[in-house]
């Protein structure tokens, strides 16, 4: 079946919250970041930069390269610095699909190709939260409808 509405593809202009990221990243901004020697926010914003920029990351991976001869990934990197990790609601909202999109791509980042572990057991405890709270729901809609039919059955 063909798609009913053909939506056209905008480019982003990063202009939501995270607007603030989308300042060039310098060298010194890329060196600080491997000493985890900037602000959270500015953590933050280059790990997205990287995201956003293949080029970027291959430029951060050489350096890193060069300074540890790869004894550590970037990933590992990533790991220890623990600094740009969402919130506990914002991982709420990305289960339940309603976050603005940047934020969902970088939770998405966050979690799936950095691979933060707090994240990731975070996200697995609000998934059992959430199963819960949907199958309790389910359940007294279940025992409405029963209840509801018992008195329509009665007034036949
Ligand atoms: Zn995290």
């Amino acid at each position: 079946m063909p798609p009913l509405t053909h939506k056209p593809r905008i480019p982003n202009p990063h202009a939501s919250l995270l607007a603030s990221m989308s300042h060039p990243i310098r060298q010194s901004d890329l060196n600080g970041y491997l000493d985890e020697a900037l602000a959270p926010e500015e953590m933050a914003r280059v790990e997205l930069a990287l995201r956003r920029d293949p080029e970027l990351l291959k430029r951060v991976e050489a350096i890193h390269a060069r300074r540890n001869s790869g004894m550590y990934s970037l990933g590992e990197i990533w790991r220890q610095a623990r600094l740009s990790c969402p919130s506990r609601e914002q991982l709420g909202s990305y289960l339940l699909g309603v976050l603005p999109d940047e934020l969902a791509d970088y939770v998405a980042f966050h979690v799936e190709l950095v691979g933060c572990r707090f994240c990731r057991a975070n996200l697995a405890d609000l998934e059992n939260q959430q199963a819960e709270a949907a199958e309790s729901a389910e359940g007294r809609r279940r025992k409405y409808f029963q209840s509801s039919a018992g008195y329509l059955g009665r007034g036949r």
